[in-house]
């Protein structure tokens, strides 16, 4: 649990409701403002560890929150959140001290991994932040970076759904492990009960259809027949 708070400042209650319950699920505490105004007077009042702006607001958008913020020396991290038809000046925004920003819509873990690498960036010494460059998985043609929510084979980006992202990070994390069905479905779905495991199967293939060149014969994910899966890091490649 980190003890970490997060102001999430958007007018929508469903984006406001999704940010709050997935922040929450991992272990931060979440304060939620309607509006510019409402939420530029929390950040003064409570000094939350990071924000999160939406860009369109009412009463003040997220450009001079995060402007008059600055002005006010608070050096709160901010992710500013724009629509995707936003007219959104990425340049100006980072320049009046957004620190990131996530197009909508956006994924939670996606989300997630933003967040932990804005904090990680604002809490960590110069040698915390080269170790920080070094959370990414290499092997052969597959690269895998965690707080990205980025992979590529062969330099070619790999489309992911969260939960087979998250599944794939896992097993990288675990490499040379083997992982019960069991244990791979408490770790990414959350069940802390005996669930379906087919789900698990489900997406290991659809992970060995786009990250082994022979998803018949896959070279990094291994069945262990009876048990579950390793992924293997192979020998030669
Ligand atoms: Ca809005």
């Amino acid at each position: 649990m980190t003890n970490k708070t997060i102001l999430v400042v958007e007018d929508e209650e469903s984006i406001a409701t999704l940010l709050k319950y997935n922040l929450e699920r991992v272990g931060y505490e979440v304060l939620l403002a309607h509006d510019g105004k409402e939420g530029f007077d929390m950040a003064l009042e409570h000094s939350p560890d990071l924000i999160i702006l939406d860009l369109m607001l009412p009463t003040m958008d997220g450009m001079e929150v995060c402007k008059e913020l600055r002005s006010q020396k608070k050096n709160i991290p901010i992710i500013m959140l724009t629509a995707r038809d936003d007219e959104f000046d990425k340049v100006l925004g980072l320049e009046l001290g957004a620190d990131d920003y996530m197009t909508k819509p956006f994924s939670p873990r996606e989300v997630i991994a933003r967040v932990k690498a804005v904090l990680r960036r604002f809490t960590s010494g110069p040698q915390e932040q080269e170790e920080k460059e070094k959370n990414y998985f290499q092997f052969g043609k597959l690269e895998v970076y965690p707080d990205r929510f980025e992979a590529f084979l062969d330099k070619v980006p790999l489309e992911f759904t969260p939960k087979e992202f998250e599944l794939l990070v896992y097993l990288l994390e675990n490499k040379n492990r083997v992982l019960t069905r069991d244990q791979l479905l408490s770790a990414v779905w959350n069940y802390d009960f005996a669930g379906d495991t087919r789900i698990v199967d489900v997406h290991i293939s659809h992970l060995r259809d786009k990250i082994e060149e022979n998803s018949r014969k896959p070279k990094f994910i291994k069945t262990i027949r009876g048990i579950g899966y390793k992924f293997e890091e192979p020998k030669n490649v």
